[in-house]
């Protein structure tokens, strides 16, 4: 069996080094190599991480090109425009489909084998994109999704019940953006439905709360960005469980962007769905049940996006 991994980022500004540093924590990979179209940039994160090494497990850290992604398990994505207050993710579709247009096919170029993770936003406009211009099957090309914004959800719950957020299970699904929604109906902590939980702890507005708590997921990117300029370390750490769950194989359940193929009465678009990850990425989308106001808006959220990749010329 391979013991051996490798990973690109492609991308190195706050996001990709940012990821860089969460993984190189976790001891994934024995080869990292960062790419960015200002090769000095990389070289210079490639320099700073690796001075952590000597605290951390042995691995290689270098500024590359894309001759170097041929070996590797996963390259990930994070290349372009980020969001200026004010932008949603939706308004950098013109300019990070274009950056995906000259990166995948250096990657197509040479024999790479792996996993191919798209970060960069919109995310799942762009996965949809990555996987028309490389080819690949779907499995092997996802987004980030709503992991990220997943986390965001359990970690406001579990706030607010004032319990571990990882006794809390709950989902963000649909577009990673606006249209994005909760579901609410299968949502408990530690096997308890939510709405008894919350009255466990003396909590009795669960509309109200629900509504709160699901609008602060939701604009997080905004508020973050209005006070610090970008977001990037809740992302890295979403990533690097990404990575975690394809390098060791272990079939977590994670929303992650997927093409879909008829789940949910939906066809050839992205967007998060709990799915299981393992090493050979996707391995499947789960059809997970939903109220039908939750359904609702996963249809809703899917014509909104449908609607934009009809206009990407792919
Ligand atoms: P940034 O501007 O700091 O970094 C972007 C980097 O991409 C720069 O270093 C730039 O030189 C490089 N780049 C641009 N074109 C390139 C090309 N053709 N080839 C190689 N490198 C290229 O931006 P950031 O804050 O790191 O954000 C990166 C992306 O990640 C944005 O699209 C942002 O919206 C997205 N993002 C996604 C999530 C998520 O949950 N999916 C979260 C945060 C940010």
């Amino acid at each position: 069996m391979n013991t051996r991994y490798d990973v690109a980022i492609i991308g190195c500004g706050f996001v990709g080094a940012s990821i860089a540093f969460s993984l190189i924590q976790k001891g994934l990979f024995s080869e990292m190599v960062l790419i960015d179209a200002n090769h000095e940039k990389a070289e210079g994160e490639a320099m700073d991480l690796s001075h952590g090494l000597p605290y951390l497990s042995p691995m290689e850290i270098y500024a590359g090109t894309y001759e170097d992604v041929s070996d590797c398990a996963l390259v990930i994505i994070t290349a372009g425009a980020n969001q200026k207050p004010g932008e949603t993710r939706l308004d950098l579709i013109d300019k990070n489909v274009g950056i995906l247009k000259t990166i995948i096919p250096q990657i197509t170029a040479r024999p790479f084998e792996g996993m191919l993770m798209i970060v960069s936003n919109p995310v799942d406009v762009l996965t949809y994109a990555a996987m028309k211009i490389s080819g690949y099957p779907a499995h092997r090309v996802f987004g980030s999704g709503t992991v990220l914004d997943t986390a965001r959800l359990k970690f406001l719950l579990g706030q607010h019940l004032d319990v571990d957020s990882r006794n809390v299970h709950a989902f963000i699904i649909g577009e990673h953006g606006d249209s994005e929604l909760a579901v609410w109906s299968g949502a408990n902590v530690s096997g308890v439905p939510l709405e008894r939980f919350c009255q466990f702890r003396g909590h009795n507005d669960h509309a109200g709360a629900t509504r709160r708590i699901y609008e602060g997921v939701r604009d997080s990117a905004y508020e973050i960005i209005q006070r610090k300029g970008a977001t990037y370390y809740g992302i890295a750490m979403a990533v690097a469980r990404i990575a975690e769950c394809i390098v060791k194989d272990q079939r977590s359940v994670l929303p992650v962007s997927v093409c879909l193929g008829g789940q949910y009465g939906l066809n050839g678009l992205c967007l998060s769905i709990p799915s299981i990850v393992g090493r050979r990425g996707v391995e499947q989308i789960l059809e997970i049940p939903l109220s039908e106001e939750e359904s609702n808006a996963l249809h809703a959220s899917a014509k909104q996006l449908q609607e934009v990749i009809e206009h990407l010329n792919l």
